[in-house]
């Protein structure tokens, strides 16, 4: 990179400040669709600012129905930059106004600042130094703004149904250096009839992508002391709390919780309950069914493989299982578990395995999922990547694999490249900022990414 493009980088950093804050200022959270704005009134004048403003820039532009957007510099686009405009909704706890950017310090506060309207800001700026500074490219570029990645990214999937895409796409919705590979995901949901005289109810988790934290189960027949022992003895680490309420006791477990794809870092409160649970003295078909999600799903195992389907490459890391749902009510006994799973495996695969075990101890399954994402860690496109990360960083870099899912997991040839590293910018959360020279850093890398690929 030239000091002439740096310079003009961040001579443009007031601008860049300006056109964020602008983009800020639009609550663009999925709403309702109303006629011609798919996910709501100001997720499309958002989009129609920014594409607005790029085309002050000299860049074509294309409104896709008010569901993406985009610029393109040059013609023939070998790379497309895909960024979203979409954000969460503000939540509570801001000590700044979520939707008037407020620059303090090196900060610049409001929803969208990290995730993933600055970003997307630096992008613009990027091509617009290659133009305004008259340097060549061979091939174009161009920027693909969504309003809709919070919630589904149908917006992309619209997108690519009217028009193509450049056979190189990365979106800076992530982390740097560069995310390669996303492992497939698997939500599989069980459930069967079953009585009780003595387990009275149970339930565990809410969401199928989270580690639950707390689970409780109503129990009677049961002294409070005999479960008491058995809960000093079950080894679990879950704090569990023991209740007698008449003729019955109450029982809950309490653990850590933690996002499904990292199920390690969290501390299961249901699988330590069914645990406990299988220690006692319950009755059939009850006793069965828990002793057998106990005995396939075990209390601190997360890779699958009392249930028959561990899998794990060098690339893409080990499958990951989270049980993360429970209900038992009287009648029905019922859950789901989230898998994430490498490379090697594939959805068929893992549900045939599965759906056996599950039948094995008594349960229907349902089960669905996506197929891994990868793009090999020494294409050209990647090592590239890699490269510029490491000139304009001075940081080493390696391709990364990831449980969770990014902006481009349907895109064939797709990869993440920032825009995070490491330090907490609070996205999702109240008081979102971005770093003011990360906008100047992040167009600087993405100026220098496009160079080496289009130039
Ligand atoms: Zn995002």
């Amino acid at each position: 990179m030239t000091e002439k493009i740096l310079n003009y980088i961040k001579d443009m950093k007031p601008q860049m400040i300006e056109t964020l804050a602008e983009l800020i200022s639009f609550d663009s959270h999925r709403r309702d669709p109303e006629d011609g704005a798919p996910f709501g009134i100001p997720a499309k004048k958002c989009l129609e600012r920014a594409l607005e403003i790029c085309e002050s820039f000299g860049f074509e532009v294309k409104n896709v129905d008010s569901y993406a957007g985009r610029a393109r510099l040059g013609c023939d686009p070998e790379l497309g930059i895909l960024a979203h405009l979409d954000v969460v909704p503000a939540g509570s706890g801001w000590t700044k106004k979520p939707f008037e950017a407020t620059v303090e310090g090196d900060r610049l506060y409001g929803r969208g600042a990290m995730d993933d309207k600055g970003p997307a800001v630096s992008v613009m700026y990027a091509m617009k130094a290659i133009k305004d500074l008259g340097i060549p490219l061979k091939s174009g570029v161009e920027l693909i703004l969504g309003t809709d990645e919070e919630c589904g990214s149908s917006d992309i999937d619209y997108y690519m149904s009217k028009e193509k895409l450049p056979g190189k796409v990365f979106t800076p919705d992530a982390d740097y250096p560069v995310i390669n590979i996303e492992k497939g995901r698997i939500c599989a949901k069980f459930s069967a009839k079953c009585r009780s005289d003595k387990l009275v109810e149970f339930h565990g988790g809410k969401t199928v992508n989270a580690v639950p934290a707390l689970a409780n189960a109503v129990v009677t027949g049961i002294s409070a002391f005999e479960i008491k022992t058995a809960a000093e003895k079950s080894g679990c680490t879950v704090k569990f709390d023991i209740k007698e309420v008449g003729e019955k006791v109450i029982i809950t477990a309490a653990g850590t919780p933690a996002h499904a794809s990292l199920p390690d870092l969290g501390d299961n409160a249901l699988t330590g309950l069914v645990r406990l649970l299988s220690a006692l003295p319950l009755d059939e078909p009850a006793k069965a069914m828990i002793s057998g999600i106990d005995g396939t799903f075990p209390y601190r195992e997360t890779d699958g493989k009392s249930a028959g389907i561990a899998a794990r490459d060098d690339e893409s890391g080990s499958l990951t299982l989270a049980l993360s749902i429970l209900d038992f009510d009287g009648e029905k006994m019922s859950g789901a578990m989230d898998i994430r799973f490498p490379v090697c495996e594939s959805v068929e695969n893992i549900s045939k395995k599965l759906e056996k075990k599950l039948s094995e101890i008594g349960f229907a399954a349902d089960i669905s999922g996506v197929e891994p994402h990868c793009v090999p860690s020494d294409s050209d496109f990647v090592r590239t990547l890699l490269a510029v990360y490491h000139d304009i960083s001075g940081n080493p870099g390696e391709a990364i694999a990831i449980g969770g899912g990014t902006y481009v997991h349907g895109i064939p040839g797709g990869v993440a490249f920032g825009c995070e590293t490491g330090e907490d910018n609070r996205i999702h959360a109240a008081d979102e900022f971005i770093r003011t020279d990360a906008l100047v850093e992040n167009a600087v890398m993405f100026a220098e990414a496009i160079m080496r690929i289009c130039g």
